[in-house]
């Protein structure tokens, strides 16, 4: 069994003392421990903003862009271990486990690209500037400079790649040091990543520490210019939103939580178009793909009462053909669940979405005598109104069919009923259908996405989340907003109005 180690102040450093198990659950076997004892977690802050900080900020941000570019570089040369490691410890696919660390690459690469607009200063122009006084003579232009403290990331357990590489990206380009805790179950793979990134000598000392267990007290050091984002659950994302330190200082906190996401078919899709067999696909690959471990994939089907006996059929028929069990055997298609408490959090889940409606596939039953493996499942609810489905994230590969009357409206009104989300899907090809439903979710959703006619043949399914457009939602979602191209830098950088003489501030500070 291997012992995970973190890296901070410089070098590795192994657990002392109590330690965390790591299980293969694609066997339930015993893979790793983990854990931070005897890590100094206020030393770990100052490493990183006194020794990592001013180094990153030295390079400016057209530097910082091409250490990313090397960066991506490194870590896929890395590509077929880490695939290798994520299928033999995190129980995905090859398939799942290239969405996780070709996402890593592809957004590090991403940002590598959005900085070639960027200067070789260590500030950025925000806007054009303006005329305060009476004349042009007196002038502002607000300016965006890299804060001075560390950027804190904990991360969830089913994106260990990616969610480490998205949040790095942004804040690194930006100029802030960064601190990486992945979450614990599926830690091996962010914990090679960390030895190659550490290994490849790109980032400068304390631009990059790894922590491989507990963050211990690290948040109630955390100052005013320090940093907090922080992808999980809903319950954590609240925790930590409220912890008296980050209020006391009022640290910047960026929560991605959990979300409810819906898929609306709308009454004008025929069962034998293009529209139709994108909704089937999307709504199945989002189910299964990472075990339904995605904070994007759809949990809510609204179907008009009219179709979804079509739709019923169709999806128990497709996701019937989806053979499940140990990743390792590439006939499988789908994996266990992370970790045995996900695989009671699961069944608990659907037992209480059974209760409202009727299980059309799946259940709670084991699949092996081994492992975390759950089956594809799918339920009807009994009604539209019906209350733990709008209320309940079940993560794993289940979700819920609702009928409702194909009204508008009533979808604005029910996708709305999550209380905010990531990402709502919309199918239809009826432009004022699509417009009410789109403006009329768009308050409570970070991302809407449409499919049609026009898009079926290249559009990227919505539970994919791109470097180009923002990440994250309202109310539940945690309120936070990520990536969205140059956007994503913004939780790491401070915009200060700069005020003077015109012709300072203008040649000085201007675009
Ligand atoms: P979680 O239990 O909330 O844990 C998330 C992270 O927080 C882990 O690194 C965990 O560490 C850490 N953590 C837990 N309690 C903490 C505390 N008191 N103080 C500091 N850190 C703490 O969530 P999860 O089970 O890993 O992830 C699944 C959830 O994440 C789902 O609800 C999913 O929807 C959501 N998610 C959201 C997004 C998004 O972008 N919005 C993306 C992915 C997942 P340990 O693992 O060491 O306990």
């Amino acid at each position: 069994m291997k012992t995970l180690e973190s890296y901070v102040l410089g070098r590795w450093h192994a657990p002392d003392g109590q330690t965390r198990t790591l299980y293969d659950p694609s066997t339930d076997e015993a893979v790793a421990e983990c854990g931070t004892g005897g890590i100094d977690f206020g030393a770990v802050l100052d490493h990183a903003r006194n020794v990592g900080g001013p180094a990153l900020r030295a390079l400016g941000f057209a530097e910082r862009g091409k250490l990313l570019k090397s960066l991506s570089a490194a870590i896929y040369e890395y590509r077929d271990e880490l695939l290798d490691l994520s299928v033999a410890t995190a129980g995905t696919t090859r398939g799942d486990a290239k969405f996780d660390v070709d996402g890593a690459t592809g957004t590090l690469a991403a940002y590598a690209h959005f900085a070639k607009e960027l200067s070789e200063k260590d500030f950025l122009a925000d806007g054009d500037g303006v005329q305060l006084g009476r004349t042009a003579r007196f002038w502002g232009q607000h300016i965006h400079v890299p804060k001075h403290g560390a950027a804190v990331h904990i991360n969830a357990f089913n994106f260990p790649a990616w969610n480490m590489a998205e949040k790095m990206a942004c804040a690194l380009l930006a100029g802030m040091p960064v601190i990486e805790k992945p979450g614990t179950p599926t830690a091996m793979v962010a914990w090679r990543m960390a030895q190659v990134i550490v290994d490849s000598g790109l980032l400068p000392e304390g631009a990059f520490q790894f922590l491989c267990g507990s963050s211990g007290d690290l948040v109630d050091r955390m100052g005013p210019q320090d940093v907090l984002a922080f992808t999980g659950s809903s319950g954590t994302g609240a925790l930590l939103r409220g912890n008296a330190n980050l209020v006391r200082h009022n640290v910047h906190v960026n929560v991605e939580a959990d979300s409810l996401n819906a898929a609306i078919l709308a009454p004008d899709v025929e069962t034998d178009s293009e529209t139709y067999g994108l909704f089937l696909a999307n709504v199945q690959l989002d189910m299964t793909q990472k075990t339904g471990q995605k904070c994007t994939a759809v949990r809510r089907v609204l179907v008009p009462e009219s179709l979804i006996d079509d739709v019923a059929t169709d999806l128990v028929a497709g996701l019937a053909r989806i053979q499940v069990g140990d990743p390792r055997d590439s006939a499988n298609r789908m994996g266990p669940l992370a970790s045995r408490e996900a695989l009671d959090s699961v069944r608990a889940g659907i037992d209480a979405l059974a209760a409202e409606g009727e299980v059309l596939c799946g259940g709670t039953d084991a699949v092996h005598d081994k492992g975390c493996y759950v089956a594809p499942t799918l339920v009807r609810a009994s009604h539209a109104d019906v209350d733990t489905v709008h209320a309940l994230e079940v993560f794993g590969p289940v979700a819920t069919l609702i009928p409702y009357s194909g009204e508008a409206d009533e979808a604005v009104r029910l996708a709305n009923r999550g209380g905010g989300g990531l990402v709502a899907s919309v199918y239809s090809n009826d432009k004022r259908w699509t417009e009410t439903v789109v403006l009329g979710i768009s308050p409570w959703h970070g991302r809407v996405w449409i499919g049609s006619e026009k898009v079926a043949e290249q559009a990227l399914p919505p539970g994919m989340v791109l470097p180009a457009s923002v990440h994250g939602g309202p109310g539940r979602a945690g309120g936070g907003q990520e990536l969205g191209g140059l956007r994503g830098l913004e939780p790491y950088l401070q915009r200060t109005a700069v005020q003077g003489f015109q012709g300072l501030v203008a040649a000085t500070f201007g675009a």
